[in-house]
């Protein structure tokens, strides 16, 4: 071999795997030039090392399968093509055949080739991996005579009278999040539940003002973009114009039923973007960084399933193995927390006529903040709502205990973020009138039992409060600040405030207190009455 292919050899593989690195950094709007991108690309850049190390000393055979692997790599990291390992083979095979006839120049080709394409991709402009806007124009001015409309979904927060009483000494927590809404002027629902136990049935029934149990009747058929929004049509009918922040998870812009959306903020819930200014150390951003570049790869996907469950039995016979080393960790929260900014000063501009529409997944999984909302440490050891190592059961009480910790920290500090924010804006002339809705969409879901018809029979009282008892509080000029607690579904309680303007008192008008219970596959949802435990 020419010293010059040797050479270039050595240095291919690494290349090749660093261009969708560079992409993947680019699009998700994070600076190429922080230590924690170079850390995180020199583990790419060590790996392709290794098959470059191979690509340098190996006769033509298994250089080209060592090439041709970077390449199925690459691709698979770049791409959403390979859904298994019988096509990253066929496409291992497809790419061989071709370099068998380059193989003398096989390690100056891909370095070119890829030194090329890191070389343009470097100055593009940077994604919008992160935050995405669109401004469309309704061409209808919004009616300066209706009071502002603010509504903010805060996924994944119970209710205050479902928080454990033992995870809460004295109802502490409770207390501070009922305190905190009334002294803003609102009416908190302390037992107030959605239906569904899962977000995209609650909110998509919540905007069309249903209270069905179709878990996505108003979505398109593939993906969870709202095709129907009864609750924006019925507002723009009014006069009102639209801004909407929403996660990628629920698209709320996307029904074409005559809403006047007039402006809608994306952010993208799982990106590495949410931890770059944050104060998380240069190591655990680079091993963020690296674990959802290689969560990308449906390869990597398979392999870490597999050892996964390697360790799990490894386990079983007394051996403990290392985990996994390039995990990800969820961002969600972190995400929705980078936004409340934007949200601050998007509220503080809010107009009459403007119904402004958030949906944060905040206070929900992964449990990254502490009551002070300092971030904890390490993104690869946050927990969320279950413990995967006990599937099928959700939890044991131990780990319903450790998570209801964490969670009420995070519930805590989402309380006075949002607390502050409504505080600073609400006292602006702007907002005096505001009507301001601000709800959960189910229970913390920390639940022990998972609710479906095949647990019925051993769903305990705490399950159903735990899966489905949300908050709910709300701001009307025409009613007074205090607390009810009447267990009310939230879909009837919004139904009613768009409606009527109000929520009336008694319980005549309450159509059912039921909530859903799915089966599997196409089984017909049962429906059951919520339950709340009799010691609160
Ligand atoms: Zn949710």
């Amino acid at each position: 071999m020419p010293i010059m292919e040797r050479r270039a050899s050595f240095v291919a593989c690494a290349l090749v795997l660093l261009v969708p690195f560079i992409i993947f950094v680019k699009h998700h709007d994070y600076s190429l030039l922080s230590p924690e991108t170079w850390l995180a690309g020199g583990v790419v850049g060590a790996l392709g090392l290794v098959l470059g190390g191979l690509l340098a000393v190996l006769p033509s055979a298994p250089r080209v399968l060592i090439a041709a692997s970077s390449l199925v790599l690459s691709v698979d990291l770049q791409m959403d093509w390979i859904e298994s390992e019988g096509q990253a083979a066929l496409l291992l095979v497809g790419s061989a055949v071709p370099l068998w006839f380059v193989r003398a120049r096989l390690g100056r080709g891909f370095s070119f080739v890829a030194a090329v394409m890191i070389a343009t991709t470097i100055p593009l402009a940077p994604g919008d991996g992160f935050l995405r806007e669109e401004v469309l124009d309704t061409g209808v001015p919004p009616s300066r005579a209706l009071p502002p409309i603010v509504h903010l979904v805060l996924d994944e927060h119970i209710a205050a009278d479902a928080i454990p009483m033992e995870f809460d000494p004295n109802g502490a927590l409770a207390g501070k999040i009922v305190r905190t809404y009334v002294d803003l002027g609102f009416q908190v629902y302390t037992r107030a539940f959605s239906r569904h136990f899962t977000t995209a049935p609650s909110l998509s029934h919540l905007v069309n003002l249903s209270s069905g149990e179709e878990s996505l009747e108003f979505y398109s058929p593939t993906t969870k973009a709202l095709r129907a929004n009864a609750y924006f049509n019925e507002m723009s009918k009014r006069g009102y114009r639209i801004d909407v922040l929403q996660t990628d998870y629920v698209d709320f812009c996307s029904s074409d039923d005559g809403a006047n959306v007039e402006r809608c903020v994306t952010y993208t819930l799982e990106s590495p973007k949410a931890i770059e200014d944050t104060a998380l150390g240069t190591l655990p951003k680079a091993r963020t960084i690296a674990g959802m570049y290689f969560q990308r790869s449906s390869l990597f996907k398979e392999w870490r399933k597999r050892y996964k469950a390697m360790a799990r039995r490894s386990r079983a016979a007394g051996l403990d193995l290392p985990a996994w080393p390039l995990r990800a960790g969820r961002m969600s929260t972190v995400s929705s927390m980078a936004l409340l900014p934007r949200l601050q000063s998007e509220l503080a501009s809010v107009q009459p006529g403007t119904l402004y529409f958030a949906h944060l997944l905040l206070p929900h999984y992964p449990y990254a903040f502490d009551r002070s909302c300092a971030m904890r440490p390490s993104p690869v050891e946050w927990l969320t709502y279950k413990d995967a190592a006990l599937r099928p059961t959700r939890n044991t009480s131990e780990s319903r205990a450790e998570r209801y910790a964490l969670y009420l920290e995070q519930l805590e500090c989402t309380t006075s973020r949002i607390g502050g924010i409504l505080q600073e804006v609400l006292a602006t002339e702007a907002l005096r009138d505001a009507i301001v809705i601000v709800h959960g969409d189910h229970g913390s879901r920390i639940n022990v039992t998972t609710p479906n018809q095949a647990n019925l029979h051993r769903m305990h009282d705490v399950d159903f409060t735990d899966a489905f008892a949300t908050h709910f509080a709300v701001r009307m000029p025409s009613a007074k600040p205090g607390v009810d607690t009447r267990s009310i579904a939230i879909d009837e309680l919004f139904s009613a405030i768009v409606r009527q303007a109000a929520i009336p008192d008694g319980s005549e008008w309450i159509a059912s207190p039921d909530v859903v219970i799915t089966g599997k596959g196409d089984a017909k949802a049962l429906r059951r009455p919520m339950a709340w435990p009799a010691d609160r």
